[in-house]
């Protein structure tokens, strides 16, 4: 049975790879904390600039779109900052230098509790796990646990004058094996509004809005609530009271 999940952390940080990541895995979430005190962050891995079908738009041209999308999506659910790091969509590679730059964010936002990709799915129920989204799970797993906290990793971030720092919790999406859940009814028409941002990304929103809905309505009767999401959860201390 999984854990229900009910402390509102004080900062909390979404790690993903693509622009509209964020809001597919856990934005209703983020909008309730965020209705109930949480200051939230977005750090997008990618500028997700060839994430269209289309030959009449180029990579070039669909970056800047995508960079509004996301940050009017980020707004609608409340989010404090949003950072896009500018790695290409698709040209994503566990690197020393990749997981750095997720490292300088932890450092700098100090979040309690992290949101990611599960890096360890390959195939989901949507099909095969985007190779960025893999990249970036696994980074941002190692970001927190051990590079962020050992203050000879990255020392060029101490030296600006960042900290170590120690991340509580971890909440990762599109999991195999969900054990938690959080009650979502607060912020679910919050991530309907944030996900149809994202013009760009779909041919109906309306559709993509109703078929989220009734996901979080699904799980939800799980568990004996209006809407919810399910997470896998790692605690590095106690968990919060
Ligand atoms: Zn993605």
């Amino acid at each position: 049975m999984a854990e229900q999940i009910v402390a509102v952390p004080e900062r909390v940080m979404v790690v993903a790879a693509h622009p509209d990541d964020a809001e597919m895995g856990c934005a209703a979430t983020i909008a309730t904390w965020v209705r109930a005190g949480a200051q939230a962050f977005y750090l997008i891995t990618t500028n997700g600039d060839k994430g269209t079908d289309e030959l009449e738009i180029t990579p070039e041209e669909l970056a800047p779109i995508r960079d509004k999308e996301a940050r009017a999506a980020a707004a609608a659910v409340g989010v404090s900052e949003v950072q896009i790091l500018p790695n290409r969509d698709g040209e994503l590679f566990y690197t020393y230098e990749f997981r750095g730059q997720v490292v300088y964010w932890v450092r700098k936002w100090r979040p309690t509790v992290v949101f990611t990709h599960d890096p360890s799915v390959m195939f989901s129920e949507f099909g095969i796990n985007h190779a960025d989204h893999r990249a970036t799970g696994a980074a941002a797993i190692d970001a927190v646990y051990p590079f962020a906290r050992g203050p000879w990793q990255y020392p060029e971030h101490l030296a600006e004058g960042l900290q170590p720092h120690k991340v509580d919790e971890m909440f990762f999406w599109g999991s195999g094996q969900p054990d938690a859940w959080i009650d979502v009814s607060d912020g679910i028409d919050l991530k309907i509004a944030a996900l149809k941002c994202h013009v760009s990304q779909f041919s109906d929103p309306e559709r993509t809005g109703t078929g989220s809905r009734e996901r979080a309505e699904r799980v939800g009767k799980e568990y004996g609530v209006p809407y919810a999401e399910t997470f896998r959860h790692l605690a590095f201390r106690r968990p919060r009271p």
